[in-house]
Order: structure tokens, then C-alpha cells, then sequence
């Protein structure tokens, strides 16, 4: 039986992530951590352990004494953030990382999962559709990280086996958990102000477009990703993933589509800069080939599928 260990599994990503794969796999064969414990409280259908990955110690007592055999490692500090606290972000963002690498290759831990993101492209990477093996200058802390992260990933794999798969996150959008200090967060937020009923106020620029996902369809990818079979992991760095592109002026008239009185503003503040060195669009059809990756919604149906769900989920009241 599989005993999966999530670490992180308190943020935007671990939240879903986590219940899917107790959905998945039993409840008896997930464990939730993170380092801060007051997140306890959202895994009701799994056991919780606080853990701080910097502690390589901790790390190796729970694996060994849970019988872990597959490691989840979402914990990060993420594009906006990082740049307030770089050598924080760094020091997590890599020493995590490598903490689970060395741990997993020690204790043969039969598959690692690691989030990568589109942070690794930068201003001279292609803009549209933007390739698997594009030129890569990413100029963020966070992306710096990412970039080192998937070669450490490429190397464990190549020197010591370690089956770690790994995936090039879009900006996830979800209703059910909020977002930890991305680039990409406002496509999160403006669902909120506007089921709310409150006026919008845009960090990026009207025609800023970045690639996106439901998170559905990221956790969808995730778990596919997962169960894929060794041999079609051709690509150990990480796999360009696409879901949608869109705009701020976009996704704002989506929403209109369903309150047609809903205003936004802009005012475009440092994160318009890393927004500016991230691709448009992204080309996946390296995932599509080796795991037959296939995404499920785009704007509109994400839009649709958000604003019937999100009031009741939050018990906001629509005819504020
Ligand atoms: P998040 O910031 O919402 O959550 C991160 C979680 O890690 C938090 O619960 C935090 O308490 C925990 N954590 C922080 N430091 C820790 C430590 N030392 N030990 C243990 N736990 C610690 O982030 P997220 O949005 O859920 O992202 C998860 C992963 O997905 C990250 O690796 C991120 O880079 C990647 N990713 C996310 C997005 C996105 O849009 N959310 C996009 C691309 C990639």
C-alpha cells in the first residue's frame, strides 16, 4: 500500500491536492503536514503532522516511522514574496528540496513529486507558446530557484534513481483555498471582490496575459502525472503544462458575464515587472505525447463553474 507524505499541504495547492489524494488512495494512506500547525484544522480526512522540511531530522523520522513511500513536496515561497525576502526564499526553495532528494534516495521512496512553474522562463525566453526548451533567464528569486530545482530533480534522478516527476505550474486558480503570494494570485482574488460585490483593484495592467489553470485540471495533471508509468517520464527536468491565457481585461469581462456591474481598476505595482518576464502562453505538447495530458477548462467554463460555487463556499451574500 502506498503511504503518501505531503509537506506543504497547508497552501493553495496542498489544500486540494491533498483531499484529492485521500480520495484517491484512502485516508489511511495520506499525511498532511506543514510547518505552521494553526492549517491542522482543514484535514479532517487525514492525519496532519506539523513539519518543518528545513529539518532533515523530523523528515527522516516521519518517513521512517509512517512507512512513507511517495513524497508530495509543495513547500515553497513563492514569485511576489520571494522578492521581499530572496536568501529566505532561496534557503527554503533549495533546501527543501534538496532535503526530500536526499531523504527519498536514502530511504528508497518509490515516486517524489516537485512543483515546478513558468517562473523558470524570463524576458528572453519565446513569448507565445513558449517551448519545453526554450532559453531560460529567469530574473526572480523564485524562478532562479525553480530553474536549479529542476536540474537537482534531472540529477537525483540520473545519479541515484530517484523517480521525482515534476510539472511547470501555470497560475493556479482555485475557489476553495487562497493564494500564498504569486504573481498570478489576482485571478484568484477578483473571483472574490466580485461574488462579493466589491470593486476590483488590478496589480497588473489591462492586457497583461499569463498562463493560467483551473485547479482542477493542475491536480488532474498532477495525479496523471503520477500515475503515469516510469518509462514514459522522458522529460526528468520538469514538463511544460497549459491550461488557459488570458488578460486582466479578460478574465474582468468573463465575470461581467455574470455581474454585469462589476468594476475593476488597475494599478500596476513590482509585480507587473515579473508578470513582464513570463511567457503569454505556454506549449505542452510534450505532457500531450508522453502521459497523454489533456486539460478541461478554459475561461469560460472556469469563470462559470467559480461563481456557482464560490458563495456558498465562503457564504458570501450575492445580493450584497
Ligand atoms: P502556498 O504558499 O499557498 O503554500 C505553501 C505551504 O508551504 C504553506 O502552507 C506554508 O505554510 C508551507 N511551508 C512554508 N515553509 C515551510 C517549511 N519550511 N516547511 C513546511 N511547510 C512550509 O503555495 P502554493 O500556491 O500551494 O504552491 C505549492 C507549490 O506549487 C510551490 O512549490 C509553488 O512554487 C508551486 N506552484 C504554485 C503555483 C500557484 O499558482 N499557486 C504556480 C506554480 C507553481
Amino acid at each position: 500500500m502506498s503511504k503518501i507524505l505531503v509537506i506543504g499541504a497547508g497552501g493553495q495547492l496542498g489544500t486540494e491536492l491533498t483531499k484529492a489524494l485521500a480520495d484517491k488512495y484512502g485516508k489511511s494512506s495520506v499525511i498532511a503536514t506543514d510547518f505552521q500547525a494553526s492549517v491542522s484544522s482543514k484535514f479532517v480526512y487525514c492525519a496532519f503532522q506539523t513539519l518543518n522540511v528545513m529539518d532533515k531530522d523530523s523528515l527522516t523520522s516521519i518517513v521512517k516511522n509512517e512507512g512513507v513511500t511517495q513524497i508530495y513536496h509543495l513547500a515553497a515561497i513563492l514569485s511576489a514574496l520571494g522578492e521581499k525576502n530572496p536568501v529566505q526564499a532561496w534557503d527554503l526553495n533549495m533546501g527543501g528540496l534538496l532535503n526530500v532528494l536526499e531523504v527519498a534516495r536514502d530511504h528508497k521512496i518509490e515516486k517524489v513529486f516537485w512543483p515546478s512553474s513558468i517562473a523558470v522562463f524570463g524576458p528572453n525566453s519565446d513569448k507565445d507558446q513558449t517551448p519545453q526548451k526554450a532559453f531560460k533567464d529567469p530574473n526572480t528569486v523564485y524562478g532562479i530557484s525553480k530553474l536549479a530545482g529542476e536540474h537537482w530533480c534531472e540529477y537525483y534522478f540520473n545519479k541515484f534513481g530517484v523517480d521525482v516527476r515534476s510539472l511547470r505550474y501555470p497560475g493556479l486558480i482555485g475557489y476553495k483555498s487562497l493564494p500564498g503570494g504569486g504573481t498570478t494570485d489576482y485571478a484568484v482574488d477578483i473571483y472574490h471582490k466580485a461574488v462579493n460585490g466589491q470593486k476590483f483593484t488590478c496589480f497588473l495592467s489591462k492586457d497583461t496575459y499569463l498562463p493560467m489553470m483551473y485547479m482542477d485540471d493542475a491536480i488532474h495533471a498532477t495525479l496523471q502525472l503520477m500515475e503515469a508509468p516510469k518509462e514514459s517520464i522522458k522529460i526528468r527536468t520538469s514538463y511544460n503544462l497549459a491550461g488557459m491565457s488570458f488578460s486582466p481585461a479578460e478574465i474582468h469581462q468573463s465575470l461581467q458575464a455574470h455581474y454585469p456591474d462589476f468594476e475593476i481598476e488597475y494599478q500596476p505595482d513590482f509585480r507587473q515587472q515579473i508578470a513582464d518576464s513570463w511567457p503569454n502562453s505556454i506549449d505542452d505538447s510534450i505532457a500531450k505525447e508522453d502521459w497523454q495530458w489533456q486539460p478541461q477548462f478554459d475561461l469560460k467554463a472556469m469563470t462559470a463553474t467559480i461563481v456557482k460555487h464560490l458563495p456558498a463556499f465562503f457564504n458570501y451574500n450575492q445580493d450584497k
